[in-house]
């Protein structure tokens, strides 16, 4: 039922009433973490018996949980680049009274290294006086980046998911073209003699452009795949542009374009987006 194993500990404190108030974890995969959380929150709170899933198809909670409808259920992204304390002051004001339609009010901060002074400041009161009823989950890639007065007041957890169980089919193939092609002035060579033969068909070349493109969004979503050397070397500004880019390599690729021009537009222009 959970990815990480982490969380069927955390079902026995539960079961034994010893469950911490307000958790951090840290992870190399925000989105498998997350879904996890929700996972486990179901299990807190669902009315029935709950085991593999819910056991009832008409339980209410857990539906309105999967569609992210639980009143009491309450999850904040950064706003830009830095959670405030506006978003923080929502929960707190929406957590004032005991939870309706579940056993706990639970918050996920998600990416809580963006939080600042100010928003961590007003989420102390939860940390320090916690109630019963209140659960809170901070994900984040990186706890050294947590500001420290949200870290000492939380159980910290790190949580590593396997990069292989997701489907990708050609990441080893992904990793090697994008660090054959990157910052290589013979790129245009490599193409012609090795990219060129990586597929024979078209079907396959974007297959293996979406993936990249999936890739990239999952890497802006908090999903280091440090194998990727432009992934440690550029910005996130630059990666949102060679999304762009492979978004129109791909409708290249599904006009029937020409496979090595489209390969040599790839590199030719990814050059001038990281130049
Ligand atoms: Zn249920």
């Amino acid at each position: 039922m959970f990815e990480a194993d982490i969380f069927n500990k955390l079902l026995s404190r539960h079961r034994e009433n010893r469950l911490s108030h307000a958790f951090l974890f840290e992870t190399n995969d925000l989105n498998r973490c997350y879904s996890d959380i929700l996972n486990f929150v179901k299990f807190i709170n669902c009315p029935f018996e709950f085991k593999e899933e819910c056991s009832r198809e008409d339980c209410n909670l857990c539906s309105l949980i999967d569609n992210s409808n639980l009143p009491n259920l309450l999850k904040i992204d950064p706003d830009g680049t830095q959670i405030k304390k506006g978003q923080i002051q929502e929960i707190i004001e929406k957590f004032q009274t005991m939870p309706i339609f579940s056993k706990y009010n639970i918050y996920i901060i998600n990416q809580c290294d963006k939080l600042n002074s100010s928003s961590a400041n007003s989420l102390l009161k939860f940390l320090e006086e916690p109630e019963d009823n209140i659960i809170g989950f901070f994900i984040t890639n990186s706890k050294m980046n947590v500001i420290s007065t949200v870290r000492s007041r939380c159980q910290e957890y790190s949580i590593y998911y396997d990069k292989e169980s997701k489907d990708y089919k050609y990441l080893d193939n992904i990793v090697e073209y994008l660090n054959s092609v990157y910052k290589n002035d013979n790129a245009i060579l490599y193409n012609k003699n090795t990219a060129l033969f990586f597929f024979e068909d078209r079907s396959t070349w974007i297959d293996f452009f979406k993936e990249m493109l999936y890739l990239f969004h999952s890497y802006l979503k908090g999903d280091k795949i440090l194998e990727i050397k432009m992934f440690r070397d550029l910005s996130n500004d630059i990666i949102v542009k060679i999304v762009l880019l492979i978004e129109t390599i791909l409708k290249y690729l599904q006009s029937n374009g020409n496979i090595e021009l489209i390969l040599d537009k790839f590199v030719l222009e990814m050059r001038n987006i990281y130049a």
